[in-house]
């Protein structure tokens, strides 16, 4: 655990959210601020950077991550008319919380993937 890691701190229970699904090694909580109708994050429990260092370094749990992400977007009703799964990466992707998340948006049209 990262001490000065925000989601590390959800993990251990430091700071309330509300959890959607858990597994093993995965949490899925909603998004403090939605962005959509629905809209929750999917972590690996243990702290990875962004989505690059998580493939590179475990690819088996970055499945995990993907798997937990698609049992939440069925059980929130999603898949009939399509969700957005995004990892924001890096400065220029716009990453505020620096331990990876995949963000699952849904429950309306989205708009264009990209905002100009
Ligand atoms: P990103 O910009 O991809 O790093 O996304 C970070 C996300 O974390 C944003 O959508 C925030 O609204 C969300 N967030 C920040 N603090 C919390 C929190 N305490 N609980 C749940 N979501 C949070």
């Amino acid at each position: 655990m990262e001490t000065d890691c925000l989601f590390c701190r959800i993990v251990a229970g430091e700071i309330p959210a509300t959890i959607v699904r858990e597994t093993e090694r995965t949490l899925a909580f909603r998004d403090i601020y939605p962005k959509a109708p629905t809209h929750v994050l999917v972590i690996p429990k243990e702290h990875y950077g962004d989505v690059a260092v998580l493939a590179e370094s475990d690819p088996g749990l970055a499945g995990e991550v993907l798997a937990t992400a698609g049992a939440v977007a069925e059980a929130e009703g999603l898949l009939g008319d399509g969700f957005r799964l995004m990892f924001n990466t890096g400065v220029n992707g716009g990453q505020e919380v620096f331990h990876v998340h995949a963000h699952v948006l849904g429950g309306a049209p989205l708009g264009p993937m990209i905002a100009r």
